[in-house]
């Protein structure tokens, strides 16, 4: 029979607070350093036995010395054999998208929290993995060579890369490290989603390559887009690319001029596809708000128009300015659309609620006299997976909707 696990059975007892260990009970994974009673020396990144105040063994936790989330468990029970348990989580990530990742050959392989690894993200772009570590504990070189090992017995990468954010590791007080290659040799490759071409450059771009959250939405505009397409914030192309087959004509905004040379790149990629081989998209290096309030008061009409703007709201105290500004370019893009026409908008905000979005939404076709009907209210792609009891992991939102 299994032995109960006892505190003892780990080296380092971290106690929580009352508050802390309602939170756990509730099934949330975070501990704030305000929340820890004591942490008995605990060491960088160690693997804790966690507590109430009264003693009693609430299951094993990752411990940060130097993060405002000062544990994330990361199992119910001892944890004797931590690459193990790894191991069987890289394992378990990866068959749990087999049955509804299809139509690509890029995709989010672990989700930190979400497959219950947290602190690690691991995306894979056709034959090479991007992988970035968020905490001391996954920082660690016996994590890292777990971790690597089981995703190169997995999924066979011709080479692993690892993308660093100096803010993170500044955070948890690790020291710098340059992003790069950490197996193999190959930088560049080319993916696919739902049957478009785009360039991945390991090493460079924001986040770690493309905004692979977005997949199945960029599915869903297909659907409906069509006519005269605008994409503000295009960054490489995703939506306009995915658009242009069924539209007239495509134009993408950002203010990021590299951004515009890789779409520019993706663009000849896929000019078979395009049934008009003459059709070009056309690519605009510009702020996005001043774009849109030039052309609408200069007249200009589109049938389609993409709204994916970056996160204003970092914080919940930005939520005001966030949807203000949200409010500012969905009530100039709602303007522009002629009846008929589709407005696709997300917000990548945590902080902004949906019924936050949809309510901004509603102010702003009340005030451009539109109405505004919604076809589909959608989120992340289903490998970003969302963990019900842990509101963080749900951050996406995609509305489309129809204007008259
Ligand atoms: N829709 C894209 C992702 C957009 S990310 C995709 O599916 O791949 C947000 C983009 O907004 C980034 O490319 C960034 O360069 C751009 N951006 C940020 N501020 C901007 C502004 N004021 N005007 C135009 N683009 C902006």
């Amino acid at each position: 029979m299994p032995r109960k696990p006892t505190a003892s059975d780990s080296s380092f007892i971290v106690k929580v607070s009352p508050r802390g260990a309602s939170r756990l009970k509730d099934g949330h994974v975070w501990v704030y350093r305000s929340d820890i009673v004591s942490a008995d020396g605990a060491t960088p990144g160690s693997v804790v036995a966690v507590t109430d105040h009264r003693g009693q063994f609430l299951g094993s936790a990752l411990y940060s010395s130097s993060s405002q989330i000062a544990i994330r468990m990361i199992s119910h029970d001892v944890v004797a054999d931590l690459p193990a348990l790894l191991r069987q989580r890289v394992a378990d990530a990866i068959s749990y998208r087999q049955p509804f990742v299809h139509d690509t050959n890029a995709y989010r392989v672990i989700f930190s929290e979400a497959d219950f690894l947290p602190g690690l993200i691991v995306d894979r772009y056709s034959d090479i993995l991007s992988l970035q570590i968020l905490t001391q504990a996954m920082d660690s070189e016996i994590v890292r060579s777990t971790v690597i090992a089981e995703l190169t017995e997995r999924l066979h990468p011709s080479s692993i890369v690892e993308r660093v954010d100096p803010r993170v590791r500044q955070l948890e007080e690790l020291p710098p490290r340059a992003s790069g290659l950490l197996q193999g040799e190959k930088t560049s490759t080319v993916f696919n989603m739902n049957a478009v071409q785009f360039k991945f450059e390991a090493l460079e771009g924001q986040k770690t390559g493309a905004f692979l959250d977005q997949r199945e939405n960029y599915a869903a505009a297909v659907q409906y887009a069509h006519g005269e397409a605008l994409d503000a914030f295009c960054y490489q192309g995703g939506f306009a690319l995915h658009v242009a087959p069924g539209c007239a004509q495509v134009c993408g905004v950002d203010s990021s001029r590299p951004a515009l040379e890789v779409a520019e790149q993706n663009a000849a990629l896929n000019h078979a596809q395009l049934k008009d081989k003459d059709k070009e998209i056309e690519w605009i290096e510009a702020n996005a708000f001043d774009l849109l309030k030039d052309y609408s008061s200069s007249g200009q009409r589109y049938d389609t128009i993409i709204l994916d703007p970056p996160a204003f709201a970092k914080s919940k105290r930005d939520l005001d300015a966030a949807l203000r500004g949200y409010k500012e370019l969905n009530l100039r893009a709602l303007k522009m659309l002629r009846p008929g026409g589709i407005l696709v908008t997300c917000s990548c905000s945590y902080h902004v609620s949906f019924s936050e979005f949809i309510g901004m939404l509603a102010d702003a076709a009340r005030d451009a006299r539109r109405n505004l009907r919604l076809i589909e209210a959608r989120g992340q792609a289903k490998d970003h997976p969302i963990l019900l009891n842990i509101p963080e992991t749900a951050y996406l939102k995609c509305v489309v909707a129809s204007v008259t």
